[in-house]
């Protein structure tokens, strides 16, 4: 399962927009949202635990209006 944030402002600081990514601990599976809550992963049969992969997109988020580049 993939899901995208987007950008958001908070405060000073922007948390850039990423994705992440959730696998199966054991063998990398990719995890849907429907088998979150699951007890077993449905590929390899183990206990499910899962492993998030985050993405940061390295796109460049213009200055909020008003900030100058120093
Ligand atoms: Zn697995």
């Amino acid at each position: 399962m993939k899901k995208v944030n987007e950008a958001i402002q908070l405060g000073d600081a922007i948390d850039p927009k990423h994705e992440i990514e959730v696998v199966c601990a054991a063998c990398g599976h990719d995890v849907d949202e429907a088998e979150l809550g699951a007890d077993t992963c449905s590929d390899c049969g183990e206990a499910l635990n899962l492993r998030q992969h985050t993405k940061i997109y390295a796109t460049s988020i213009p200055a909020a209006g008003g900030s100058t580049l120093s």
